[in-house]
């Protein structure tokens, strides 16, 4: 993730990222208490461009609050932090990773000290190009009675590690998480579509992460004049399914091959799941919606 030239940001300070220090009295460090976030920047044709940069830092800030977390920069001032992270770096196609994690503290109340930490690395499709061999988890989503689901919280991916490491132990790719009433929910890091009978089918906001990928899906869906149905469903409807895919910054648009060992029925190639990772790939690396040209 890093070499010796690696800069970092850490309150207000750009280091290299060898004397970047923390302390291991960090509230986070013990309890998991910060926030964070996955986004990816591209090689456009206007140059670099960190995509929808504004909606994952309005998640950030969002996660920080529903943590008590007082985090003081804005939108816009993160956002050109990143810029300049990229520029340090001589970084164009990376992922960018922003950490807001609390100081010194043992006790069980946020603290006043918090720490913002920005880096960057480059990093190939997380999930791999080859279609993947999912498993039904068996852990759930945490309840979202129990923690706040919906924002992105250092804490919730032991969540996320459990589920990974069980599905590959198992000799699967990747796992898929139901949430508290056995439903459909998420994937440990990106959200979860199917496809039966050319209509797109995912679980509805309430237990999962409002993917910032799975609203360009709605939006590629649209321009593409494909329907998407939000809605609870359980894994022996995903067994009948045509296709399916998994949606999320690192992973993009993932194809998945089976789940519980149930093959899905189209090819890949003739799915809607594979139109939408063509055209989100130039999505991405197209400045403008506008110029955005789908035929
Ligand atoms: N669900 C979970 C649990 C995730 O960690 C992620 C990755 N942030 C996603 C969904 C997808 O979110 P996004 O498309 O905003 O990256």
């Amino acid at each position: 993730y890093y070499n010796e030239k690696s800069t970092v940001y850490l309150n207000g300070y750009w280091l290299p990222v060898k004397e970047a220090q923390t302390n291991l009295y960090s509230q986070t460090l013990h309890y998991g208490s910060g926030v964070f976030e996955g986004i990816r920047s591209y090689a456009t044709e206007d140059g670099v461009r960190i995509f929808k940069a504004k909606e994952h830092f309005e998640r950030l800030k969002y996660s920080a609050e529903k943590m008590h977390i007082k985090l003081d920069l804005s939108v816009e001032e993160l956002t050109q932090l990143s810029y300049e992270l990229l520029e340090r770096n001589n970084l164009t196609n990376a992922y960018l990773r922003p950490l807001v994690y609390l100081g010194e503290n043992m006790s069980l109340q946020p603290t006043e000290e918090v720490n913002v930490f920005l880096c960057t690395w480059e990093w190939g499709k997380y999930l791999g190009d080859d279609l993947l061999k999912v498993m039904t988890s068996s852990y759930q989503r945490p309840n979202p009675k129990s923690c706040h689901v919906e924002a992105k919280v250092v804490g919730h991916y032991t969540n996320s590690i459990l589920a990974t490491t069980e599905a590959k132990q198992k000799g699967f790719d990747e796992a898929l998480l139901l949430d508290m009433n056995e439903n459909v929910a998420e994937g440990p890091g990106a959200n979860f579509f199917y496809e039966k009978d050319e209509v797109l089918y995912t679980a509805p906001l309430g237990n999962i992460l409002p993917g910032i990928t799975r609203q360009t899906i709605f939006e590629l869906a649209e321009k593409l004049e494909y329907e998407v149905v939000e809605k609870f469903f359980t894994p022996e409807e995903v067994y009948n399914a045509d296709g399916a895919f998994f949606t999320g910054t690192a992973a993009e648009v993932a194809g998945i091959d089976s789940l519980d060992n149930h093959k899905f029925k189209l090819e890949w190639e003739d799915t809607m799941g594979c139109q939408l990772a063509r055209a989100y790939r130039r999505r991405v690396c197209q400045n403008e919606y506008q110029q955005f040209d789908l035929v």
